[in-house]
């Protein structure tokens, strides 16, 4: 079977790389990822490099790359910092990259680090905060404290970035109120220029799915997580932070390029152990077993797990979901332009019945959610679910 990637036809334009590796497992996450002692760092870092090569022999012009993870700064300086320069081998130097975010945990770069990371050209960074609350912080396994994050966020500045964004988490059990209102109080006093906040999921396969079926943790009533969301989008916009994204929240200039990728639906590369790409009209997941992976790259073939392709019909439903998360919501023109046809043709009623109960409105461009539609998202968005057919 040919793969997403060997049937190349026309190169995405965003880059997703994979670091499986972390200092610590947090008890929440289902991401795929392993405790780093002991595995074979260098020899992922090697074979990344190949399926990189192997896939983009050629450079491609790329706006936008996204190292992610796992953490990417569980790597040492030099082992990030080969795998930096390799993705950036396969991108066409003469056009300069839109955005280059990494991903960094508290406690986890020091000055040096992120010397290295402004030095090869990485123009945003996304720190793992998840709250200022110590107690919390032990309770969901991250190995790290408030203060580190203080100083973490201080230290990129010192190295000279001027994109930092961070993530938050609420909806943790036993948080309160006060302790939610602390956090995003100290978020806000924090030099930063971008929020992440997601509600804790209580993912299968992790520590707290175990915990939840014993009764040991009990997630926050719905209600209390929607006080919690009020709460964060107040504060950061009387801060001057803009809801451009249901969980995101930027100062003016300063909203993810790489993330808009995923919203607008469009195409990205994903390269590593468990990443998911989309190209070509194709998704693929790769695999994520570490033996798994670097067996299947060392045999000069493919690490690809899955391949589904996007049928006409998913695509446009993915198209009305994704955009509308962002307030920019969906662009008549980029639906056009993809489906040679307007939204109209397709959701007449689901679009009328909507403006009408005040969840959506046309701005003449796009699509856009209401306030009553952004606090009833997941309800709107059943409204795109189309036959197969279309
Ligand atoms: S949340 Fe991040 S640091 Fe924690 S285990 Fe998952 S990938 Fe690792």
């Amino acid at each position: 079977m040919m793969s997403a990637q060997t049937q190349v036809l026309s190169s995405p334009a965003s880059i997703y790389v994979h670091i499986p590796f972390c200092r610590y497992i947090c008890f929440y996450c289902d991401f795929n990822k392993f405790f780093i002692e002991n595995q074979p760092v260098d020899d992922y870092i090697e074979h990344l490099g190949q399926e990189m090569k192997r896939t983009l022999p050629e450079t491609i012009p790329v706006d936008t790359v996204y190292v992610g993870g796992g953490t990417p700064t569980a790597l040492s300086t030099e082992q990030l910092r080969r795998v930096l320069r390799d993705v950036k081998e396969r991108t066409d130097s003469t056009r300069p990259l839109r955005e280059f975010s990494v991903e960094v945990n508290p406690g986890e770069a020091d000055l040096a680090k992120f010397d290295m990371m402004k030095e090869e050209g990485v123009t945003r960074l996304s720190i793992g905060v998840q709250t200022f609350n110590d107690t919390l912080l032990e309770k969901i396994g991250r190995g790290h404290s408030a203060a580190e994050a203080v100083e973490t966020v201080q230290l990129a500045r010192e190295s000279g970035f001027d994109n930092i964004s961070i993530d938050l988490m609420f909806g943790l059990p036993e948080q309160t109120m006060e302790d939610w209102k602390d956090t995003v109080s100290r978020a806000v006093h924090l030099d930063i220029d971008h929020v992440s906040a997601y509600s804790l999921k209580i993912e299968e396969k992790t520590m707290f799915h175990n915990w939840y079926r014993q009764g040991k943790i009990k997630p926050l009533p719905e209600d209390t997580e929607a006080d919690m969301y009020e709460v964060l989008e107040e504060a950061l916009d009387d801060a001057g932070f803009h809801a451009y994204e249901i969980s995101n929240f930027a100062k003016p200039g300063k909203e993810s390029e790489h993330n808009k990728t995923y919203w607008k639906n469009e195409e990205y590369y994903g390269f590593g152990a468990g990443a998911h790409g989309y190209v070509n009209g194709v998704r693929y997941a790769n695999l994520g077993p570490l033996p798994h992976y670097l067996k299947a790259v060392k045999a000069g073939g493919d690490p690809v797990k899955d391949t589904h392709e996007v049928s006409r019909t998913e695509n446009m439903e993915e198209e009305m979901f994704m955009g509308l998360r962002m307030k920019e919501g969906v662009s008549a023109q980029r639906f056009y332009r993809k489906f040679n046809c307007s939204y109209y043709d397709i959701y007449p009623e689901a679009l009328q019945e909507l403006t009408e109960d005040g969840l959506l409105y046309d701005s003449g461009s796009a699509l856009q959610l209401t306030e009553k539609g952004r606090l009833l998202g997941n309800e709107v968005f059943a409204r795109f679910l189309l036959d197969e057919e279309g």
